[in-house]
C-alpha cells in the first residue's frame, strides 16, 4: 500500500474558492431581472422552463433548443422558510421562498415581508438586492 493521496491533488476537483476567496471567477446561478422579468429560457421543443441561460440542450427532453426568454414577474409561492441565520451582512429573520413564476420556472426569492407563505400564495418578484430575487406580495397580481 503506497501513501495516500490528498484529496483534489493530481487530478481536477468541482468545488473552486470563487473570487471572494481569492479563486477564479465562478458563474453565478442566479437569474438576473431584466426590465421587471426574470431571464431565463425555455425548450423550442417542449416547452419546458429553466431559470437559466446558456444551457446546451433542454434538460427534460434532451431534443430542443433552449431559447432566452423573460418570466413572471408574478407567481405563487412553492414553498417558503424562515431562516435564523445572518449570512454576510443579512440579519435575521428573513424568509426564502421558492416562486413558481407563472409560466415559467421555480426561482429561489427573498421575501421582502418576513413571515412565511403557505403554497399558492401569489407574489411577485419586485427587483433584486446583491443579485437576489426579491418577491412581496404587495404587487401581486391575479393571471390573465
Ligand atoms: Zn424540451
Amino acid at each position: 500500500m503506497g501513501a495516500e493521496t490528498p484529496l483534489g491533488e493530481g487530478r481536477p476537483i468541482k468545488r473552486r474558492a470563487g473570487s471572494a476567496a481569492g479563486g477564479q471567477r465562478v458563474a453565478d446561478s442566479r437569474p438576473p431581472l431584466v426590465d421587471g422579468r426574470v431571464v431565463g429560457s425555455r425548450c423550442t421543443e417542449c416547452g419546458y422552463p429553466s431559470a437559466q441561460t446558456g444551457l446546451p440542450w433542454c434538460p427534460a427532453c434532451q431534443r430542443g433548443e433552449m431559447v432566452e426568454e423573460g418570466f413572471g414577474p408574478d407567481g405563487v409561492v412553492w414553498s417558503s422558510a424562515r431562516v435564523q441565520l445572518r449570512v454576510l451582512h443579512r440579519e435575521p429573520p428573513y424568509t426564502l421562498a421558492y416562486v413558481d413564476l407563472d409560466d415559467g420556472p421555480r426561482v429561489l426569492a427573498r421575501l421582502l415581508e418576513p413571515v412565511v407563505l403557505p403554497p399558492g400564495a401569489r407574489v411577485g418578484i419586485l427587483g433584486t438586492e446583491d443579485g437576489d430575487l426579491i418577491a412581496s406580495t404587495e404587487i401581486a397580481k391575479e393571471p390573465v
